[in-house]
């Protein structure tokens, strides 16, 4: 069976590895010169396993307005998340289903279905890195969730209340308690309430993964076409036909992992994939020699920042620009990012290299639902791994081995039924 993937971000790259250690002959056609240039390039780097929640939060609807004036003007310099006026029309579609999955019930259905998958994730990647040494930078560190607001905190453990057994392991700590084991947090002390702190969560560099991932991929057989930029497909029963470049692909079968551009591609074949591009940017600073580097993986509610160590650099990772597939950089939103380090690391932000910031924008692929779609679509021979918005790295490596061993026959061990691209009718 000869197996065509388009895209070689984590979820491409990932299917690659899995179906080619299942004997399976493998071709990634990937626009860009090398694998995980887009998304996955410059992620916060967190394996949010515990509780990973879809954007599709119930009371959402109430906070559109905000998201759509901060992007108006200078409104725009200090705004968490945007949403620009000429994207409202474009986004309607995806939008009516998006609010349609923020109902209570839907809402903890699918982060449970995540979790399940998030849980499978880390067990395939304790795998990978028994079996090949691969090195990430990975951390065993756990996460902490700080709220700056009484009511934002009782609103987030309710939540996890909520969640029950489905929900995931985590304590509720007192900032005494977040200083002890944060003392990076000092500084900030006076404006925390208290915390959540997630031990079983994890932390990597999700571009590292990638490139050794895709060495061994290649070691397996897996064939990388890179600047191939793919422009149409064709799909019957018997095979499928890929323009990718000036050249033609044939293949008995599909994968579609092009990331927030998937749904895209899945349009040239008449499946519908509801995903919209939310941009997202990160900052890479050197560590240098500070001492009192984060433990776990810090998201601080109140700004809305995630902090992380990936090896010998903080990554900050944040906002969420509804503004379509602009991927340009811009330098208001990068020195939003850097007020971000400022209000939760004040000593730190005081002695970093500024110039030696690494700044990132990507897109993140938002499934409408928040669930992300792997599967069979209703097009011959083509599948789905994309859609996974903010926990594209939580459910990498799950996602694709489920792909791999639907595709490949073998027993599944996680349902993938809920992920069905056919939800949608695609
Ligand atoms: C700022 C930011 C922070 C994030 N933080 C986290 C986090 O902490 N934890 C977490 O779990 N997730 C996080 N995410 C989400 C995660 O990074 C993404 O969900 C994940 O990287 C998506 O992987 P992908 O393979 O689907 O897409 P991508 O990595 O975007 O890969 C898609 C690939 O398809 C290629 N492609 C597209 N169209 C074509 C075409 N026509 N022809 C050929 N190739 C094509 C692209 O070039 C690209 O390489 C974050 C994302 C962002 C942007």
């Amino acid at each position: 069976m000869k197996v065509a993937i388009i895209g070689a971000g984590l979820q491409g790259l990932c299917t690659a590895y899995y179906l080619a250690k299942a004997g399976v002959e493998v071709t990634v056609l990937e626009r860009n010169s090398g694998p995980a240039l887009e998304a996955s390039f410059g992620n916060g780097g967190y394996l949010q396993a515990e509780c990973p929640e879809p954007w599709n939060q119930p009371g959402i609807l109430g906070a559109l307005p905000k998201w759509w004036w901060s992007s108006l003007g200078r409104n725009r310099k200090n705004a968490a998340k945007l949403l620009r006026t000429t994207e409202l029309l474009r986004l309607l579609p995806w939008g009516i289903r998006f609010l349609r999955a923020s109902n209570a019930e839907t809402f903890f259905r699918h982060v449970a279905l995540n979790r399940e998958l998030a849980q499978y994730t880390l067990e395939c990647m304790a795998a990978l890195r028994r079996e090949t040494s691969i090195d990430y930078a990975h951390r065993a560190c756990g996460s902490l969730f700080v709220f700056r607001h009484q009511k934002a905190l009782e609103g987030y453990a309710a939540l996890l209340d909520r969640l029950g057994d489905n929900g995931a392991g985590w304590q509720r700590v007192d900032r005494d308690a977040i200083l002890q084991s944060e003392p990076c947090l000092r500084p900030i002390g006076e404006s925390l309430e208290g915390g959540i702190v997630f031990p079983n969560d994890e932390s990597g560099d999700s571009y590292r993964f990638s490139q050794t991932l895709a060495e061994l991929a290649s070691r397996s057989g897996v064939q990388f076409e890179y600047g191939q930029q793919v422009s149409g497909i064709a799909a019957n029963n018997d095979r499928v036909s890929i323009r990718a470049g000036t050249h033609e692909v044939r293949a008995d079968a599909l994968i579609l992992a092009a990331g927030a551009h998937s749904g895209r591609l899945a349009a040239c074949i008449g499946i519908r994939l509801p995903i919209a591009p939310a941009k997202g940017y990160s900052l890479t600073i050197p560590l240098g020699d500070w001492p009192d580097r984060p433990r776990h993986v810090i998201a601080d509610a109140g700004v809305h920042a995630g902090i992380n160590v990936l090896g010998d650099s903080l990554r900050v990772a944040g906002t969420a620009d509804f503004c379509g597939f602009d991927m340009r950089i811009d330098h208001g939103r990068i020195d939003y990012m850097a007020t971000l380090v400022e209000a939760v690391l004040p000593e730190f932000a005081k002695q970093m290299d500024r110039s030696a910031i690494r700044p990132f924008a990507g897109l993140r692929p938002l499934s409408a639902d928040g669930l992300p779609i792997i599967g069979a679509t209703s097009a011959p021979n083509v599948y789905a791994n994309t859609g996974h918005g903010g926990l594209g790295w939580t459910l990498a490596a799950g996602s694709a081995k489920a792909l791999a061993d639907q595709i490949s026959g073998a027993s599944l061990a996680i349902d993938l039924a809920p992920f069905s691209p056919l939800r949608f009718g695609g």
